[in-house]
Order: C-alpha cells, then sequence, then structure tokens
C-alpha cells in the first residue's frame, strides 16, 4: 500500500470568488492559499475588490461564484459564527455602553461558555493585552490605542484560525502605528493565528506581510512574498503601484542572446527576456535605486534628461527627471554623497539590462 502523504492543511482557500453587486464586479475570480500561520496582506488601491473579498470570508457576503475553504473545510454558505474566524474593522466598533471588560467577554457569551470559564479567560487576556487597569472604563474614555487593544483582545479571545482585519491601523496617530504594528507582528507569530489584513498602504503590507496579495479592478495582479513583490513586479499595474519603479512601455524590436531591444516612446532598452514575438506590447521597470549617473561600460540602457526636482531625505537623495514621454524618471542615490545634480540640469542615466524587469503577469 502506498503510504499517505501528509498534506498541510490550508488555514484558508478561495477558489475562483466572484461577487457582483447589479452590472459591477466587485470580485472577479479571486483564488488564493494562507497556509497555517500566514500573515496575508491585501494590498490595492480604493474599490479595488479587498473589503469584498474579506466580508465574503468573513461570511458577510455570499460571493455569486467560487467557493470558500477554512482549515480544509467548505464554508462559502456558512454564516459568520460557524466559520472559525474573528473580524475587526478599521473603527474597532467596540460596544459603547459596555466596559473594556464586557466588551471583550462577547464572543465568549454568544458561544454560551459558562460564566466561571469566561470571567477566567477575560482576566487572562485583558492581562496579557494589558488592558486589565481599563476593564471597568467604557471606550469613549480611551485613546485610540488602548481602543485598539481592546478591539484586538475582543477579536482573539475565542481563538479563531484566521483574524480578519480591515484597514486596523488607520484611525491610529502616525506615530502610534510602527509600535502597533510591531505587536501585531509579534502577537500574530506567538499565537499562530493566521491574519488576513486589508490595506491601500504598501510600507505597512511589506513590513508585516509574509505574503502581500496586490489587486486592481477587482482581480489580483500578483502574489507573494514582499521581495519578489519589489524586485519582480509581474505586471505595469504592480511596478507603478510600488514605490521607486520607473516603468516603460513598448514594442519587442529585436531579440537575441535572452535580451530583447524594447523600443519606447523615450528610446530603445535591452530588457532580459526571450520568447516573444517581434513587434509584441511589453512594459518593464527598473527601480531608481539602480539607476546611475556615473555610467561604465556595462550600463547599455542610457537615457538623457532635465532633472525638475531634488528631494534629500536623509538617507537618500531623491531627482526627479521629465522623460521625453512626458512620463517622469525617479532616480535615487543611496549615502551621504555630495549632490551632483541639481534641477534644472541636464544628465545622462544608464543602468545596466540586468536590473530591469520585464512584466510577464497577467491579472488573473
Ligand atoms: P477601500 O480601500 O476604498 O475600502 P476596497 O478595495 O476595499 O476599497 P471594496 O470596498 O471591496 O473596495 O469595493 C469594491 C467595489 O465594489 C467598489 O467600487 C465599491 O463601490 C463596490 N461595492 C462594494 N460594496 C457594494 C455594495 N454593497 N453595493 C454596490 N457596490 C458595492
Amino acid at each position: 500500500m502506498v503510504p499517505a502523504i501528509a498534506r498541510p492543511q490550508l488555514d484558508l482557500e478561495l477558489r475562483g470568488i466572484r461577487k457582483r453587486y447589479g452590472n459591477f464586479t466587485a470580485v472577479d475570480g479571486v483564488s488564493l492559499k494562507v497556509k497555517k500561520g500566514q500573515f496575508v496582506c491585501l494590498l490595492g488601491p480604493s474599490g479595488c475588490g479587498k473589503t469584498t473579498s474579506l466580508r465574503c470570508i468573513a461570511g458577510l457576503e455570499e460571493p455569486d461564484d467560487g467557493d470558500i475553504l477554512i482549515g480544509g473545510k467548505e464554508v462559502t454558505r456558512d454564516p459568520p459564527w460557524e466559520r472559525d474566524i474573528a473580524m475587526m474593522f478599521q473603527d474597532f466598533a467596540l460596544f459603547p455602553h459596555m466596559t473594556v471588560a464586557k466588551n471583550v467577554a462577547f464572543g465568549l457569551e454568544m458561544l454560551k461558555k459558562p460564566k466561571a470559564v469566561i470571567v477566567e479567560r477575560v482576566q487572562q487576556v485583558l492581562k496579557s493585552f494589558e488592558i486589565d487597569a481599563l476593564a471597568n472604563r467604557k471606550p469613549g474614555s480611551l485613546s485610540g490605542g488602548q481602543r485598539q487593544r481592546v478591539a484586538l483582545a475582543r477579536a482573539m479571545i475565542t481563538e479563531p484560525r484566521i483574524l480578519l482585519l480591515d484597514e486596523p491601523i488607520g484611525a491610529l496617530d502616525y506615530s502610534l502605528r510602527e509600535t502597533v504594528m510591531l505587536e501585531l507582528k509579534m502577537l500574530q507569530q506567538r499565537t499562530g493565528i493566521s491574519f488576513i489584513w486589508v490595506t491601500h498602504d504598501q510600507n505597512e503590507a511589506f513590513s508585516l506581510g509574509d505574503l502581500v496579495v496586490v489587486m486592481n479592478h477587482a482581480k489580483i495582479e500578483q502574489q507573494g512574498p514582499p521581495e519578489e513583490i519589489l524586485q519582480r513586479p509581474a505586471t505595469a499595474f504592480v511596478a507603478s503601484f510600488v514605490q521607486g519603479n520607473n516603468v516603460f512601455r513598448g514594442k519587442v524590436l529585436r531579440a537575441a542572446d535572452s535580451l530583447l531591444e524594447v523600443e519606447t516612446p523615450a528610446g530603445s532598452f535591452l530588457v532580459p527576456g526571450a520568447g516573444l514575438a517581434l513587434g509584441s506590447d511589453v512594459s518593464f521597470s527598473v527601480r531608481a535605486e539602480n539607476l546611475t549617473d556615473i555610467t561604465g561600460d556595462h550600463h547599455l540602457n542610457r537615457l538623457t534628461a532635465r532633472c525638475t526636482a531634488v528631494e534629500y531625505f536623509g538617507s537618500v537623495r531623491r531627482h526627479i527627471f521629465e522623460r521625453s514621454d512626458g512620463e517622469l524618471l525617479k532616480y535615487d542615490q543611496f549615502g551621504a554623497h555630495a549632490a551632483r545634480i541639481a534641477a534644472g540640469q541636464v544628465a545622462t542615466l544608464g543602468w545596466r539590462p540586468e536590473d530591469t524587469v520585464l512584466h510577464t503577469g497577467i491579472a488573473g
């Protein structure tokens, strides 16, 4: 007999989820696999379908097509309380008339747990979230950071398999966000609960996510670890959504030795790639830090343009150039170098073909 191969169970699987509102498609064939204890960030511009996807997972919306599996069990038509999930909203949705302790106890009370169990567990959770001193206060008298902890404690008390978070730190002061992000990441790692975190902020997604899922117009454009999304954007949309990329569009002019020569309105450039017919429409990108104004023989791609602005951020000096096709070109110089290019100056920038990324993905 062939021994059974143990397959690691997925915490969540979406298979071709589609959700329409009248004629409008808010989520269009979204498929996703979330491994046990993964931190997943759904990232994308406003209106791309992140929240609707999350609401389908939560059971607050029923998809028109597709299947949702949680912990290997099909739950597509199950109500929220029969799914092994909890949800935390941007406004925290705390009950204003209840004390902190009552708010935190709510999930266990809904599950009709014995009173003694609830009292003990609430105490434990209040302590571990360091909000025990606030137990008898009402949400209205708490700071944003404290309300956030209470909301998190309330969501996590039932120990769900998955915590769904919709822009959970969007309402916090900028100065608090970094601390809260670090705390949440540590909490997620400690508990092993999978987090599905919706955000339009790429810094949040890249610093927190094990898996970043970039959405646009109701579809997934690319999913992968943060480094992959940053270094190898699969589509022109992902490249332009991620800070620091210069995106070019053009047609394949020549192809040889795994290099394509692509003609764009800003000039012709060499891009690694093969197997494309001459004349094919392509797009590619190069990161702003991979450009140089001290060009050598290996910087086969060159572009001469006028610098319109120089911004100095301490660790990086960003130069903005105007390309001949009217688009902007960004050139970042890292480190404490003396300024070499001033606004108004015309300069030639170069980069190596191997620092150029051909976009090979199709949104789906
Ligand atoms: P944001 O970051 O602004 O919250 P999002 O990516 O989360 O955006 P969704 O809230 O999922 O986007 O909305 C996706 C699209 O579906 C939007 O165009 C929105 O207007 C539309 N939509 C969402 N809910 C409904 C609804 N109940 N009825 C009609 N259209 C809806």
